[in-house]
């Protein structure tokens, strides 16, 4: 691994292997409490460069943090700005699936792992409108939404497990703000090359790890405390490591960039300042947080209808609508995710 992508720190023997290449060997840059739940390290392969929690949350405390960070989203949320996240999806999903159609993709069936609102692949149907639309999440609410209101397929359960799916292969394969997530990395990766056909396409977004760690490491080597930890990100990716982990298992590059550098401009990646640094962990209740909101916590339910009644779409001219979700997300620096700047990489990768 290069130097310039390495963090400082104590090396040490992991608890538990990495989970791409199996070296157990790396350097501890933070440690971090998940809620009150689980104590663990932050620490970084010295191989592949992946950084990872070390010991990974166990499967029970990812449950209960998931939980509590979900009413808290909800509660925090106002619903207004609930509104404008799915057009904002909607949006996205129209611009992703025009460039697929630029360069002669046209998938048929489409399967996305935690699909949240639905609307990023209800975008992608408004491109290709014949396509049929699988869902897979482990949240009861979010696989009911995606049926009523988007009338999906779904299916109850994650990306590290996918016997439940027999022999069906996909297209096209999306998993926006999930590879960071999951406990297995390289297990999912080799999962999602098994579900796709020969040609089918990957597309994932996740964000830079070395701006979304940062925080954790300042916090460390300001305060030596542990910092708090409330969404499970339990995977923080090198831009070089995680390609090579994609081309390892199969899969070839269409696209693979970083956007938004204003985070990095910021600061966070390079500047050691206090301001950036992550809180001191707390030990929150999640326990107490879900016991307070599950009462009063109710996503908000939107009409279809009513999200998209916005003038532009009532025009149903597709160049119009596609240029206008173009004017409102295209992003114009596109850097190559090796330097590790910028605030999320977006993958496109095909199937070898
Ligand atoms: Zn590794």
């Amino acid at each position: 691994m290069s130097g310039q992508n390495c963090f400082v720190g104590e090396r040490v023997v992991r608890q538990e292997p990495c989970r791409i290449c199996g070296f157990d060997e790396g350097i501890k840059i933070a440690e971090t409490e998940f809620w009150d739940l689980q104590h663990c390290d932050i620490v970084q392969c010295t191989s592949c460069g992946l950084i990872q929690l070390d010991p990974m949350i166990t499967a029970q405390n990812t449950a209960t943090g998931c939980h509590a960070y979900y009413l808290k989203e909800i509660a925090e949320t106002p619903v207004h700005e609930q509104q404008r996240n799915l057009l904002r999806n909607y949006r996205r999903g129209i611009i992703f699936a025009r460039s697929l159609q630029k360069k002669g993709f046209h998938p048929e069936t489409i399967l996305e792992f935690g699909p949240g609102s639905g609307y990023f692949s209800a975008g992608i149907q408004f491109i290709f409108p014949g396509c049929r639309i699988t869902v897979v999440d482990i949240v009861d609410e979010v696989l009911k939404m995606n049926r009523e209101i988007h009338g999906f397929t779904v299916f109850s359960g994650s990306p590290e497990d996918i016997r439940f799916f027999g022999n069906l292969k996909f297209d096209l394969i999306v998993a926006r703000d999930i590879l960071e997530h999951v406990t297995d990395i390289g297990q999912v990766i080799s999962n999602i090359a098994a579900l796709l056909k020969p040609g089918g396409l990957f597309h994932f977004l996740t964000p830079n790890g070395k701006e979304d760690v940062w925080g954790h490491y300042l916090n460390q080597e300001l305060r030596k405390k542990p910092s708090e930890l409330l969404i499970n990100h339990v995977n923080y990716f090198e831009g070089a490591g995680l390609l090579k982990c994609l081309t390892g298992s199969g899969f070839s590059k269409i696209e693979y960039y970083t956007y938004q550098v204003k985070y990095a401009v910021r600061g966070k990646g390079w500047k050691h300042s206090e301001k950036l640094a992550a809180p001191i962990s707390t030990k929150q209740s999640a326990g107490e947080l879900i016991r307070s909101q599950e009462q009063k916590a109710k996503a908000h339910s939107f009409q279809k209808e009513e999200i998209l009644d916005i003038f532009i779409f009532r025009t149903k001219i597709k160049w119009l609508i596609t240029l206008y979700c173009w004017y409102k997300h295209h992003w114009l620096i596109h850097l190559d995710p090796k330097r590790n700047i910028g605030h999320e990489i977006h993958g496109v990768f095909i199937k070898n």
